[in-house]
């Protein structure tokens, strides 16, 4: 009996193993870890959202529902991105789905034949690899680096394009950097874009979580041209609080509708009934636990980088978006020849910190190590004042 290459070459999220391996350490050794590897708000999800899904269970909202969504959902996604994104959506264009995992793997199933190439960020979000091996394309990593705020070279960009690319990946706010894309950072990409056989997929997913008064999120849906070839995905697991919940949506272009229906309907027919219920309360009902998320967020993510950049060999900076702080270590990794991944295991057995190696991310992000700031104050303090010591401690320069 094999098991097939693409399966070989699928490799697991780093930041669920790293839970794992720090869930063990908890139950075996009895140690307090501190979770700084995993991406999820620490928060409970609204009230409100939790209601309505309870009174969709008791208004028996539990059966099959059409692969696509329920259409008061689809509307209510439409009404919503048409609000935030300087461009109009209609619900025929909306595509419900069980997390927004599922849909960078529906893109690439949709778009991708034997070995063409798809073009991705590194550092970046670790499913787009996978999910492009799995569809059996070509991954192209994108390198994104620290001086260029880890923003997209345009440049750089157009050297990868090819006539076989036919998909190119973008996320802003970034996991794992943080880093936002300018209306003019997404102009310029979409002029090289323009002449090329590519469809984007648009990971929105942070679109929420954006700091600072002159920072705001922008879409390349919403430059010309580009909405008839944009995937757009966005969904409830960061914004809500709702990670467990498994909900998320796309725009996807009316030509490409049907087939990425279709994956949805053979993968897992359709997001739960319920659950598709109370994503209409996320996205239109007025929640104020959301306002209060961002705002501890935000708080969080000064804190973290003030006390990020008091030990030494380590290097941040603010981070505009989603909850993730990429930490420039080279100093420590250099002088101790250590990779990061080797690194964030130390931090995990002798700190009880749990956090990721860059390299989790792609090559490019090897010399960092990425942690989420979504738990609490004392936590955040706690943590980084164990690796202040054991930096100190171990690894003196
Ligand atoms: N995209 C990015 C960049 C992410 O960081 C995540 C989750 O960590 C996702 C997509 C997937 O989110 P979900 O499947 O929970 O909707």
């Amino acid at each position: 009996m094999k098991i097939s290459v693409r399966a070989q070459n699928c490799t697991a999220e780093g930041a669920f193993e790293v839970l794992a391996k720090a869930k063990a350490l908890e139950r075996e050794k009895g140690i307090k870890v501190i979770h700084l590897e995993i991406g999820e708000p620490d928060f409970s999800t609204p009230a409100g959202i939790i209601d309505s899904c309870k009174k969709a269970l008791d208004d028996g909202q539990t059966h099959y529902t059409p692969a696509a969504g329920i259409p008061e959902l689809r509307e209510a996604v439409a009404k919503y991105l048409s609000m935030h994104r300087g461009s109009d959506f209609e619900p025929q264009d909306i595509l419900i789905s069980t997390g927004g995992k599922l849909l960078i793997f529906a893109t690439c199933m949709t778009f991708l034949e034997e070995g063409d190439e798809a073009i991705y960020p590194d550092p970046g979000y670790p499913p787009y690899r996978s999910a492009i091996r799995l569809a059996g394309g070509h991954p192209v990593p994108l390198p994104l680096l620290e001086e260029d705020d880890y923003r997209i070279d345009v440049e750089r960009l157009s050297k990868l394009i090819t006539p076989k690319t036919r998909l190119i990946i973008l996320n802003s706010p970034q996991n794992p950097t943080g880093a936002l894309f300018t209306r003019e950072d997404l102009e310029k990409i979409a002029k090289v874009v323009r002449d090329s056989n590519a469809v984007i997929f648009s990971d929105e997913i942070y679109s929420h979580l954006i700091y600072g008064e002159n920072n705001v999120h922008s879409s390349i849906a919403s430059i010309p041209e580009m909405k008839e070839r944009t995937v757009l995905m966005d969904g409830m697991s960061k914004t809500y609080a709702m990670t467990g919940w498994r909900l998320a949506y796309a725009a996807v272009p009316r030509e490409f509708f049907t087939s990425m229906q279709k994956i949805i309907n053979n993968t897992v027919s359709c997001t739960p009934t319920f659950v598709q219920y109370a994503g209409i309360e996320a996205l239109l009902g007025d929640n104020p636990e959301v306002t209060m998320m961002k705002e501890k967020f935000c708080k969080r993510r000064s804190l973290m980088v003030n006390l990020v950049n008091q030990i030494p060999g380590f290097h941040a900076k603010e981070p505009q978006g989603a909850f993730y702080l990429f930490v420039n270590a080279k100093e420590i990794l250099n002088k101790y020849l250590m990779t990061s991944k080797a690194f964030a295991d130390h931090l995990l057995y002798q700190a009880g910190v749990a956090c990721l190696g860059g390299s989790a991310f792609g090559d490019t992000g090897e010399g960092y190590i990425r942690f989420s700031y979504a738990n609490s104050t004392p936590n955040i303090e706690e943590a980084m004042e164990r690796i202040h010591q054991l930096v100190i401690r171990d690894f003196p320069l």
